[in-house]
């Protein structure tokens, strides 16, 4: 039985992690959950869960939640980044979905990294920030981090059985997002909505409109470098619209071997909890007969600039990813929010990378330094 802690259980991957777990319950059980704001999923949550502790983003939120909970289902109740640092390192709990979106998931990662607690990670900007630190670290404690990106799981288990020496190259592929077919003028005027409409997952807001400008792209060949110890040569990006082919590893003798399925996130979830086992579901079959096309295409990187401002910051190294990852951050939410429009994130962050000066990475709290000065630059081109 898997003692799990699930950071941003209210999110896209949180409450598709717990269909997983409720659809296993001999297999996983719940014992504590974290989540941002949304009061109201999350006491609907513990209801049906009954974890030992839950934490939220703030004090001010904690006697609204405690007020929806039947008399029966009071769980522990912590906030702030204290309470998320508790929930993770639990005594009892083993396995820590970590799935937060952006810089937010840093800290408690690596907290629970430091306690010795697997991790089964949807949170990417973890390693685009801190990959080498975080890896280090998983190493010193002997835990596993094993990706919950369905990219990263197709990789996981393409690389099984076969000698790492062996590979000539990794092969990400990328849906290429609801405007692989549109001209630079008509993305100039892309709506919110549309920039929120994937063609083939339902994700969250912030990873959304990064699968629409591929920024996504760029942070998950990031996430690959880390966590299979690649060179970024080795990393390869084609679009494949279908989103069939999660990804794919090229061998020595020109052998690929590549994951299918269907674009459901359960797929990749589950794994990453019962690696190197595959665990049976409910959902419908891949019927490769009724495929009538499986295409692949170079990414156009003069349209999707974020794209190859990240492979130009994984390029530099150093804080340069932690600069892009805070930029982009700020940027996508000043998209978000209609302040600027989606040919200008790409802009902001290019600015703000012009302005750093790299340096080595050392440690979380010199990360935390440069998402910061990174974070307040960005605000400052957003002010104009
Ligand atoms: P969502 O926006 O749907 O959910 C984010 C979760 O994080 C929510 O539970 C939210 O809480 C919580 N949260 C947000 N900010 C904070 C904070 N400052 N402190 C604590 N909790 C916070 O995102 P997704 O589920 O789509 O994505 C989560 C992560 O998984 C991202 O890193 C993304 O890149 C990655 N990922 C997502 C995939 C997907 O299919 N969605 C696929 C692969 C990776 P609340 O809502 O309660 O405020």
């Amino acid at each position: 039985m898997k003692k799990i802690t699930i950071l941003g259980s209210t999110g896209s991957i949180g409450v598709t992690a717990l269909n997983v777990i409720q659809a296993n319950p001999e297999k996983y059980q719940v014992v504590a959950l974290g989540a941002g704001k949304n009061i109201e999923l999350l006491s609907k949550q513990i209801e049906k869960f009954r974890p030992k502790a839950v934490a939220v983003l703030k004090e001010n939120l904690v006697s609204n939640l405690i007020d929806r909970l039947s008399k029966d289902a009071r769980p522990e109740v912590f906030f702030d980044a204290e309470g998320f640092k508790h929930l993770v390192t639990l005594d009892e709990v083993d396995t820590v979905i970590s799935a937060v979106t952006g810089a937010a998931g840093l800290l408690p990662t690596y907290d629970a990294i430091r306690a010795g607690k697997n991790i089964a990670l949807a949170n990417k900007e973890t390693m685009v920030m801190a990959g080498g630190l975080v890896m280090a670290e998983a190493k010193r404690q002997g835990i596993s981090i094993l990706p919950i990106d369905s990219e990263h799981g197709a990789i996981l288990q393409s690389l099984r059985g076969h000698e790492k020496e062996d590979l000539r190259r990794v092969i990400l592929t990328a849906s290429g997002g609801p405007f692989r077919n549109s001209t630079i003028e008509e993305m100039g005027k892309i709506t919110r909505a549309q920039a929120l409409d994937h063609p083939n997952w339902k994700m969250g807001p912030k990873i959304s409109v990064d699968s629409a400008t591929m920024m996504n792209k760029g942070l998950e060949a990031i996430e690959a470098k880390w966590l299979f110890d690649l060179e970024m040569d080795q990393i390869d990006i084609l679009i494949h619209p279908q989103s069939i082919v999660h990804s794919m590893v090229e061998y020595k003798d020109g052998a690929i071997i590549a994951q299918l399925g269907i674009p459901d996130m359960m797929i990749p979830i589950s794994y990453a909890l019962s690696y190197p086992r595959h665990v049976k579901n409910r959902l419908p079959r891949l019927e490769l007969e009724d495929m009538s096309q499986l295409s692949f295409e170079r990414p156009d990187i003069e349209k999707f600039r974020c794209l190859d401002l990240a492979l130009k910051a994984a390029k530099t190294g150093d804080s340069m990813p932690a600069v892009l990852n805070a930029a982009n951050e700020i940027a996508v939410e000043g998209f978000l929010k209609g302040k600027i429009g989606f040919l200008k994130i790409p802009d902001l962050i290019e600015n703000v990378m012009g302005m750093h000066q790299p340096h080595p990475i050392d440690s979380i709290e010199t990360v935390s330094g440069v998402d910061r000065w990174a974070r307040d630059a960005a605000r400052e081109f957003l002010s104009g």
